[in-house]
């Protein structure tokens, strides 16, 4: 269900009516424009990186609910439950974060589509700004324009049974997701886009890395499963991880121009070959990039390139 809420986030005519205010409006049309903003795989595990960096082990004095209103309320105990304790882990499943307390709970955080962190020596409001964690010496700040990230607190041995992590696929990165692992998931009725799109088949990727990962493998988004070939489940494979590789790489030489401050932090601009290239010429054949709707969401292919 958490995947097919995040799925209907995508959907233009939803983030439309949820406009509050003019700069928004401003931000989401160069959000669209740049169309590389969305957190996927990589972008997570930038924020991860970053996130482990600067608050492992930092005392939370206290956190305080700026407010509550995200993709899910946010829990008012957690307050009280996470003063005084320490991070001690961050991990990222997916698209999601886990925030390991030294007082047996765990945070969950998902990014939405304009979730970030920040890191402040002194609190200076912003619009959007959810959650501030308290250290001694810094205040993390989640900010979220569009609300449809989330945070959600667990015990910690609720955690992997929870609703949102228990049905995740493999990692993309992972040894597990091989080629042995696509072949036994051919037998679905779906196309191969939808597919690398569904957390409960491969976890982490998005629409963005979708289309990429296509382009590279040659392969029209469209194309039912069934008529996948053997050697192509080879080359998607390979490009889902060489792309998500060279994307967190990217992501990771960003972070390590990033000093603590106040600003944001998460989003890269990578090198698209494909997305949001609609109109524009093919990398590889100089033929016009083509952009379809697949359940709501934009893909980006080459017609001569991806068969
Ligand atoms: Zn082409």
């Amino acid at each position: 269900m958490s995947f097919i809420r995040s799925y209907l986030s995508d959907i233009p005519e939803k983030i439309l009516s949820t406009f509050d205010c003019l700069s928004c409006l401003f931000d989401e049309f160069n959000f669209f424009c740049n169309s590389c903003d969305m957190p996927e795989l990589p972008e997570v595990e930038t924020v991860k990186v970053f996130l482990r960096k600067n608050v492992i082990n930092e005392k939370t004095l206290s956190v305080k609910i700026v407010n509550k209103n995200l993709r899910f309320v946010i829990n008012k105990d957690i307050s009280k439950i996470l003063s005084n304790s320490n991070i001690t882990k961050i991990y990222r499943r997916g698209k999601y974060l886990l925030f390991l307390y030294d007082n047996e709970h765990t945070l969950l955080f998902h990014l939405g589509m304009t979730g970030f962190f920040r890191i402040e020596r002194k609190y200076d409001f912003r619009k959007h700004d959810h959650l501030i964690f308290k250290f001694l010496k810094k205040k993390l700040v989640f900010n979220d324009v569009r609300k449809f990230g989330f945070v959600k607190i667990f015990k910690n041995k609720e955690i992997v049974n929870c609703s949102h992590l228990k049905n995740l696929g493999p990692e993309p990165l992972s040894s597990k997701f091989c080629y042995e692992y696509f072949k036994r998931n051919l037998n679905r009725k779906t196309n191969i886009k939808n597919l690398l799109m569904n957390q409960n088949f491969v976890a982490g990727l998005g629409n963005i890395y979708c289309s990429e990962i296509l382009f590279r493998s040659n392969i029209k988004p469209t194309r039912p499963i069934r008529l996948i070939k053997d050697y192509e489940i080879y080359k998607i494979v390979n490009s889902v991880k060489e792309i998500l590789l060279n994307s967190i790489k990217l992501g990771g030489t960003t972070i390590k121009n990033f000093v603590v401050s106040n600003e944001k932090i998460g989003y890269f601009k990578n090198e698209l070959m494909v997305y949001g290239r609609n109109e524009m010429s093919c990398l590889k054949c100089k033929n016009k990039i083509v952009k379809i709707t697949q359940s709501g969401r934009s893909t980006f292919f080459c017609t001569q390139c991806q068969k």
